[in-house]
């Protein structure tokens, strides 16, 4: 065993290039690599005995292995005043707070995040002695947003570089991914405070506000740029309005490729408020009439975009995507053949996503596009020069979804990779 542990570690030492692999407690106090050395104390420090145990979890052991962990991590937190690098491609992940369900289940934290686009995935593994340890799993990425951020800090990093770019007559494009209920739409959306939820706070209405802001700049305002907005939303392959009533659209390619949603609702907006308006309409429409067995919003996605026309013409557009939640999970002999399609849909979805914004890191004149309607219709986010995607991915910090937090994390890893020295030249 020690034998084994020793060769792990070795392994871990020289494999430098990967950005995921997990390591071993003890490995932690050598640098791991550049990025996460500065990140981690030396482990000298014995923890205090007694410090954890006031907890009567059924995962207590974990948690203090945890803990203890945690006590060697040095925290370099993001911070408003730092530093935004320009980049095509920005792969980030957002972490939120442990819940009141969780809490009371006992669930546990299993996610730390201690700075510098570095997660630990924590995750709790039993030996089949019975012995339990922890397998520490490192991820890096452009950021990563601890449970403490707020959208502001979020935005901040992620789509708000992004406003320039329509400006520029690019194409920007944002996503939040991840399982439900860890935070996309609260991140998009605006913050829940119990079940209402703030619109003016979410990163759909604060690129809408620094769009206005650049409207009225001097640089801008000879161009004549006029403002839309469209908010929809594809469930199960097929579009719908969600600023006209779900009403159901069809999407047509014409023979240059260009692709159409026939139909669709664009809403010339004149400030802010109009679009946050509009936000909190589409929101509405697009929980209405649910019911629990299908028609559910985190099997859908909502795409709400911003376009600017010059004289008729597209001139720019963003496009913020609330995707349909990741959930692998789904029991095959107790699901009806609707979530079945569903879910088979969703992955689908994805999956193109992932290759599509995998193409355009690559400068690859193949998008494989039309592997879905998600993709088909936001096919203009994966070509050019001028376009920018931003990709945040949402994890839930707890034990009980660390199955789908390691799903997303990896999924997060394979759309950067091969990403990660692209950067704008500007
Ligand atoms: P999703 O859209 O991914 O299914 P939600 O955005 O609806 O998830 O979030 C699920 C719940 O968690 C909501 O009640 C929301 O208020 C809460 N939540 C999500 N992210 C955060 C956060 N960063 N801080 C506090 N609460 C959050
Ligand atoms: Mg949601």
């Amino acid at each position: 065993n020690e034998a084994l542990k020793e060769n792990e570690a070795k392994s871990v030492s020289s494999v430098t290039s990967s950005r995921r692999r997990s390591v071993l407690p003890q490995d932690m106090s050598k640098p791991v690599n550049k990025r996460l050395s500065h990140a981690v104390k030396s482990l000298d420090m014995v923890p205090k005995k007694g410090k954890f145990e006031d907890t009567n979890r059924p995962n207590k052991q974990f948690y203090q292995m945890i803990e203890e962990f945690r006590e060697t991590l040095e925290v370099l937190p993001l911070s408003l005043s730092d530093m935004v690098e320009a980049r095509r491609i920005c792969v980030c992940v957002r972490k939120r707070p442990l819940n009141s369900k969780e809490v009371t289940k006992n669930d546990i934290d299993v996610v730390s995040i201690p700075g510098n686009g570095t997660l630990l995935l924590h995750e709790p593994k039993q030996k089949v002695d019975l012995t339990k340890y922890l397998d520490n799993q490192v991820f890096h990425f452009d950021y990563s947003f601890d449970e403490s951020s707020t959208n502001d800090l979020v935005y901040r990093f992620t789509a708000k570089p992004l406003v320039q770019t329509i400006f520029d007559g690019g194409v920007a494009t944002c996503f939040a991914y991840g399982q439900t209920g860890s935070g996309k739409t609260h991140t998009m959306g605006g913050d829940f405070s119990g079940k209402s939820q703030n619109n003016a706070k979410g990163i759909y209405a604060m690129a809408a506000q620094d769009v206005f802001a650049l409207l009225k700049q001097r640089r801008y305002s000879g161009l004549d740029l006029c403002p839309y907005v469209t908010f929809f939303e594809i469930y199960n392959s097929k579009v719908f309005d969600l600023l006209n009533k779900k009403a159901k659209l069809r999407v047509l390619e014409d023979e240059k490729q260009q692709v159409q949603v026939v139909g669709l609702q664009e809403m010339y907006v004149s400030c802010a408020e109009d679009v946050i308006k509009m936000i909190e309409m589409g929101s509405a429409c697009r929980t209405s009439g649910q019911t629990s067995a299908n028609a559910n919003s985190s099997r859908s996605h909502a795409v709400l975009q911003v376009i600017l026309r010059r004289r008729n013409q597209v001139h720019g557009k963003f496009s913020l995507v609330d995707l349909a939640g990741n959930e692998r999970g789904i029991d095959v002999r107790s699901s009806d053949r609707q979530t079945l399609v569903e879910t088979a849909e969703i992955n689908r979805s994805l999956l193109a996503l992932k290759e599509c914004i995998r193409s355009l890191g690559m400068d690859s004149h193949h998008i494989p596009f039309r592997m879905s309607k998600l993709t088909q219709v936001l096919r203009d986010s994966f070509i050019g020069e001028n376009s920018r995607t931003c990709m945040i991915a949402m994890v839930s910090p707890g034990m009980s979804s660390c199955d789908s937090t390691v799903n997303t994390l990896r999924y997060a890893d394979r759309v950067k990779e091969l990403n990660g020295t692209l950067k704008m030249n500007d």
